[in-house]
């Protein structure tokens, strides 16, 4: 039954849609590319996953708090971050096809092509000229690359190529009636600078001491060119960020805490550790003195899933330029160098970023099974999601055996006790064996059923997910049984 990687993926993406986790955006008018809609187990496992990381971030760090920053910021935000002049990708058109390619992108696509073709020399050479187009910031180099190794449109197939120009990735739009260049403004591309530009409200109405940190969860928008692999590149999306702030000269020791930190979190849902892997940057954004992604084995290959950077003083010293406002903290603790107070300063930062839809995917994958389950004498099978029973979109789903002798009124009222702590879900249609399936394939950890003993001495007979085992347990201990499994 073991499927090839892409087939896998492929089954992962139908099992989504099917089990109502994830729909393609606008479908019934034929979608809208790189945007997809969660379903009503997708929510659940999104806000589990959300959880899971606001606990670990603010509710066990005392020194990190959470905000929710606007969407729209000012515009002046994204000039003295950067993206307005730097945030964009270098683009090409095809004259016949009228397609928009990344020129960086079809230009690894045909390294990859001479690699599969064994013509390794040329792969290299390549590679190394793209390296050096990249880093001179040479678009008419990479135009002539493109020509030199006869990379052809993949829809019309000529070669028919505009120049390579600089496309920015963000999305504008207006503010107020009156439409004009002045009321431009974007939806935002990352989280982060919402903090940022909160800093100082935050340190002073929450009498912060640094290092100190926050934290956001929030949806952010890019209009990514190529738009591939499922929800791994969309165009409206969702970070869950945090930037801690620290003394000048503290950083790499904070930068180091944070990336063992957060691989912790991910490997703490029991997610094999060969599945993940450092990847070191190596050219660094010209604000940054490290940065590190942490990258999750996909079937289609290693991928960032989230970037732990140090960002140093750039932003925050941008944002006292481009404002006119102090952006400094005055630091109270003694240097015991100079016997005095450290005094006022920019504080530096430290930033783990990760998208909450990549871990969203991530954890679907990891936890998508094909089991088989036949025998000598029968051929069986069942799909389902090992999901940790902390991001389970259901806890427990209770099933009166029949629908007489009232077995639903009992299971109803067993449910009514237990679901003000979990999300339950209640289910009378079909034969057991058939609900326990469609309860696999959700990832419901627990599946209880009422029978006509229960009637007689209140206990129930519960399933385990994983295993298929089944016991018998008191009604009245549903509630610890279920809170001890699925709690962080
Ligand atoms: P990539 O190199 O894959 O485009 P990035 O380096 O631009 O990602 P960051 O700007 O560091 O990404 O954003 C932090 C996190 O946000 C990423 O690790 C990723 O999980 C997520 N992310 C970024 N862009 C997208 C997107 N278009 N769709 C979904 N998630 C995204």
């Amino acid at each position: 039954m073991s499927k090839n990687t892409d087939e896998l993926f492929k089954s992962v993406i139908a099992h989504a849609k099917e089990y109502g986790f994830v729909f393609p955006s606008s479908e019934i008018y034929d979608g809208l590319s790189a945007v997809y809609d969660y379903g009503q187990y997708g929510a659940e496992l999104k806000n589990n996953i959300k959880t899971y990381w606001w606990k670990a971030m603010v509710q066990l760090n005392e020194n990190i708090v959470g905000i929710d920053s606007a969407i729209f910021m000012h515009p002046k935000i994204w000039k003295a971050s950067g993206h307005v002049d730097g945030f964009s990708d270098p683009m090409i058109d095809n004259k016949d096809s009228k397609k928009r390619y990344r020129a960086d992108q079809l230009i690894e696509d045909k390294i990859a092509a001479y690699d599969n073709e064994g013509k390794t020399d040329q792969a290299e050479a390549l590679q190394l000229a793209l390296d050096e187009a990249q880093k001179a910031d040479d678009l008419a180099r990479l135009r002539e690359l493109i020509i030199e190794n006869n990379i052809v449109c993949p829809i019309s197939g000529t070669a028919n190529w505009t120049e390579v120009r600089q496309f920015n990735l963000m999305f504008s739009t207006q503010m107020g009636a009156v439409a004009d260049d002045a009321d431009v403004i974007y939806l935002r591309p990352e989280t982060a600078q919402g903090i940022f530009v909160n800093y100082l409200n935050v340190q002073k109405s929450g009498r912060m001491k640094i290092p100190f940190g926050i934290a956001q969860i929030g949806k952010a928008f890019r209009n990514e060119v190529i738009a591939r692999q499922f929800i791994i590149r969309m165009r409206e999306f969702e970070q869950m960020e945090m930037q801690f702030f620290v003394r000048p000269g503290t950083q790499r020791e904070w930068f180091d805490k944070w990336k063992e930190t957060r691989l912790k979190w991910h490997l703490a849902l029991g997610t094999a550790p060969e599945k993940y892997r450092y990847h070191e940057h190596t050219k660094l954004a010209h604000y940054a003195d490290a940065a590190y992604d942490i990258e999750f084995e996909f079937p289609f290959g290693f991928k960032e899933v989230e970037g732990i950077h140090s960002r140093t003083n750039f932003d925050l010293s941008q944002h006292q330029e481009y404002s006119g406002k102090k952006m400094q903290y005055f630091d109270p603790e003694i240097d015991p160098d100079t016997n005095k107070p450290y005094g006022n300063y920019i504080p530096y930062v430290i930033e783990t970023s990760i998208g909450l839809d990549r871990m969203f995917l991530l954890t679907l994958i990891n936890a998508f099974e094909e089991e088989d389950l036949s025998t000598e004498e029968k051929q069986d099978s069942r799909t389902v999601l090992r999901l940790h029973p902390c991001l389970a979109p259901v806890k427990a789903a209770i099933f009166p055996l029949t629908k007489k002798d009232g077995l639903p009124e009992k299971a109803r009222e067993i449910m009514d006790k237990l679901k003000v702590d979990f999300n339950l879900q209640y289910e009378e249609k079909d034969a057991i064996g058939k609900r326990y399936r469609r309860q696999d394939a959700i990832g419901t950890p627990f599946c209880i059923t009422v029978d006509h003993q229960t009637l007689e001495d209140n206990t129930v007979t519960i399933r385990h997910r994983d295993t298929m085992a089944q016991e018998r347990v008191p009604a009245d201990s549903l509630d610890k049984i279920i809170g001890d499994l699925v709690s962080w």
